[in-house]
């Protein structure tokens, strides 16, 4: 049975804990997930799945990943995690005004828009 071993992940870092896992033997699934940005496209973030039985031999690589992983800035919607949303791209001008000198994104996923 395969289990998810990490979530939320973009492309590059699907990318990465992929070949971190491949170099300890184990090779995991990569799934889209999230909405999907096109009707027919990928989805907005990445999962990781395992085997069950490996899920403990994979528990260090994940974990030293997640680690690394937080240490590099990806910016992330505060309410869901959904990473990289883009830029409002008309923001009322009340909101222009509020965060004047600032970029406000909104959360594909949740709707959310935060300035960043
Ligand atoms: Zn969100």
């Amino acid at each position: 049975m395969l289990v998810p071993a990490a979530d939320y992940l973009t492309y590059a870092e699907a990318v990465a804990l992929y070949n971190d896992l491949r170099a300890v033997d184990i090779v995991a699934l990569v799934k889209s997930a999230g909405p999907p940005t096109f009707p027919y496209g990928e989805g907005m973030y990445y999962q990781l799945w395992i085997e069950e039985t490996e899920a403990a031999a994979a528990r260090e690589t994940v974990e030293a990943f997640e680690a690394e992983r937080v240490s590099v800035r990806v910016l992330r919607c505060p309410k869901c995690g959904t990473p990289d949303p883009p830029i409002s791209a008309h923001p009322a001008w009340w909101k222009r005004l509020f965060y004047a000198g600032t970029v406000l994104h909104k959360c594909p996923n949740c709707g959310a828009e935060f300035s960043a």
